[in-house]
Formats: C-alpha cells, structure tokens, sequence
C-alpha cells in the first residue's frame, strides 16, 4: 500500500510503497485512515529536514493528526468493533515510567517514547493502520467531518486543564465559589492572552471562550486575515502585534483590578515569549506550547526576571503532547464550539487535498491559509 513521508538521505516529501499492516495481538485493530491534518510540526520536519526515522527503518511515514474507520478487531478489543470512526493518540509510552504506565505518557520520565509521525514510529498518511485499543478513541456519531481536528484541540485541552489544576492553588480568585479553577463556570472574571493565531491558538481560544474567559488573541496578522475573522466570530479581542509592545500588549489585556490572568503562547515566537514574563501579573500563569526551531539568542536582566516571578508568585509551564483523556476531552467540546462558533471548526481546515496531490499539500503558501487536511479515502 502507498505511503507519504521521508525518506532516509533525502530531503523533502515522497510517497513509497510499504507493506499493509496485520493484526498481531489480540488488544489490536486494524484502521482505514479517512483523513489526515497537516501542521507545524510536520512542515518543520521538511523544512529543517528533521528525520527522526527509527534505526531499522529507511523511511518514515509522516502525519500525526487522523480520522478513520476501524476495519477489523483482534479479539481482545472490548470498547471498538468493525465500522466505528475513531481517533487515534501520538505518543507511544516508554513501557518504563509510572505516567507511561498509567495512560500518561505525554508527561514521560524517560523521554524514550515514540511519536506516530514524528519520531521513531510510522504516521497514518497511508491506507491502513494497525495500533492497540488503547490509543485509540472512538469519535460520537455526528463528528466525523470535524475529528480530523481533535488532535490539534486536544493539545489546548491539555494546556488548559494544566492552567486550571495548577491555579486551583487560587481559590480565592474570586469569591463567587462556582468560578474557581476547578470549578465548571471557572472562566468568568478572568482574562486570557492567547499569542498566536493558527489552529493550536484557535482552538485554546474556542476553550476559553467556551468557559467564558474574557480572551485577547495576538498575532502578526491584519485585521482582515481569516484568522483575524474567526478570533472575533468566538467573541475574543485581536491584537496586532506588529504594532504593540509586549508591555502594551499586556497593558491592553489587562482586566478592571489590572491583572492578566492567563497567557498562552501558541505561536513559537522565543524573544516575544519571553520578553512577555516582565510583563505578567501577580499570581498568573503562563503556559508555553509554541515550539521554536531556529537559534535565537537575546539579552535580559536574569536578576528582574528571577525577582519577579519570586515576588508575584507566578507560574511559567511548559506543555507538550496530550493523552487519551485529552481526546476525549476534545471530542466532548467539539459539539458545543460548532454549535456556539457555528462553523468555526469547518472554517479553520481552509484548504484540502486528494493525497494523490501530497507535493502541493506540503507546499501550500497562501496568507488565507489555516490547517491542511489530506484526504486519504473521501467520506462517501
Ligand atoms: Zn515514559
Ligand atoms: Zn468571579
């Protein structure tokens, strides 16, 4: 069956042959592989030619983010069975630390995972697909067009809870007890900057919204860029950063007591990431989930930077990956965005491809452009 991804001592993408997959344990399935979305990661690899191929291979497939069919099951598969859409997780564990034993191995110990499509382990821009019931999720009965997005969302579901569990050291935020963090209203009276508009900004700012988090979207955009248009169809605030500061950026956010609650940095973007932390709030939090590639040296004042952060008590967290309870996460809100942002899910996969047209996929470059989606077999 044909495949598209890299290959070892060439650069750029190419479309091999490998052989199908077979069902060989019993908790395994096998997947026809419906769709498949393009994103940063992937035309990172090509454009830095990152091959993180596995040592006994030549080759890699890529894609990462998927939709398809479950074609049969091993016989030990108890929540799937032959004709479900699914979705499908990333990250492989270790087999050795207690996250990876325990559904959690996009929090890894060891860092000796592998990545479905990006490191060491094939993708799903291919026909078939075999993997175990546990990384694979089933998709509810109405979402099939829009599940080739739950990877991308499920990695702003991840960032979001880790905002939400680590500000519930916060209860007092507030005194109305339905909007702590933890709490289903959590997002009222508080405010958020999202830097960054692709689709990983996009969807954190569907959740926030969602939660009623009063959100400010920056990019490097003009006002009227199809992203510009969907941060303010979900009723959050643009920013064009070409023309703050990071200071005045802030200073814009911030809420009536003049505090900034939340940042998310979405876009990569090293000096402005952080610069940004002068600039946060007392008790705040700062999750980065852009990132960069290129070297970018930059002086601070190590000495104002570390005070601060002491002195307000603030947060700065990293977040990668998202695991299984992130997928279904993702796939419980994707309802209620497309039925509050009618259409903002669809929106946001702006251009799609017969997989037959990979070379063009992978070499788009138009500014209306927001998420690539490769269409494997169509949708009948
Ligand atoms: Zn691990
Ligand atoms: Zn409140």
């Amino acid at each position: 069956m044909f495949a598209v991804g890299m290959l070892r001592e060439k650069t750029g993408v190419h479309a091999f042959e490998i052989p199908k997959p077979e069902i060989k344990q019993p908790d395994e399935m096998l997947i026809r592989v419906k769709e498949v979305g393009v994103d940063g990661t992937d035309t990172n690899m090509l454009k830095h030619n990152l091959q993180d191929i596995a040592e006994d291979h030549n080759e890699i497939v890529m894609g990462h983010e998927m939709v398809g069919v479950v074609e049969a099951v091993g016989s030990g598969v108890k929540s799937l069975t032959s004709g479900d859409t699914v979705v499908m997780t990333v990250r492989r564990g270790c087999g050795i630390c207690q996250p990876c034993l325990h559904d959690q191995s996009d929090m890894c110990m060891t860092g000796l995972y592998t990545e479905r499509g990006i490191h060491k382990r094939d993708g799903f821009l291919t026909e078939f697909v075999v993997d175990q019931e546990q990384y694979v999720v089933k998709v509810p009965s109405g979402l099939e067009r829009l599940a080739v997005f739950t990877e991308p969302l499920s990695i702003a579901e991840k960032a979001i809870e880790q905002i939400r569990v680590i500000q519930s050291r916060l209860p007092w935020g507030c005194t109305h007890p339905e909007h702590a963090f933890l709490a289903p209203q959590w997002g009222r009276c508080k405010t958020a900057l999202v830097i960054g508009a692709g689709p990983l900004g996009l969807g954190a700012t569907a959740l926030l919204r969602l939660s009623e988090v009063h959100t400010y979207v920056s990019d490097i955009l003009p006002e009227d860029s199809p992203k510009v248009h969907l941060v303010k169809h979900m009723e959050a605030n643009y920013i064009d950063a070409r023309e703050k500061t990071p200071e005045e950026m802030v200073r814009l956010c911030c809420n009536p007591t003049g505090n900034l609650d939340i940042i998310i940095e979405a876009a990569g973007a090293a000096a402005t990431a952080i610069q940004l932390i002068n600039y946060m709030s007392r008790s705040s939090i700062y999750v980065m989930t852009g990132i960069p590639r290129e070297e970018i040296p930059m002086q601070v004042d190590a000495a104002q930077l570390v005070r601060q952060i002491v002195r307000y008590n603030q947060v700065v967290v990293g977040s990668v990956n998202s695991n299984r309870s992130h997928f279904e996460l993702a796939l419980r809100d994707m309802p209620k965005i497309d039925s509050r942002f009618g259409g903002m899910l669809q929106e946001t996969m702006t251009h799609r491809f017969r997989v037959s047209d990979y070379q063009q996929a992978f070499a788009l470059s138009d500014p209306k452009h927001i998420k690539t989606v490769i269409e494997i077999e169509p949708w009948d």
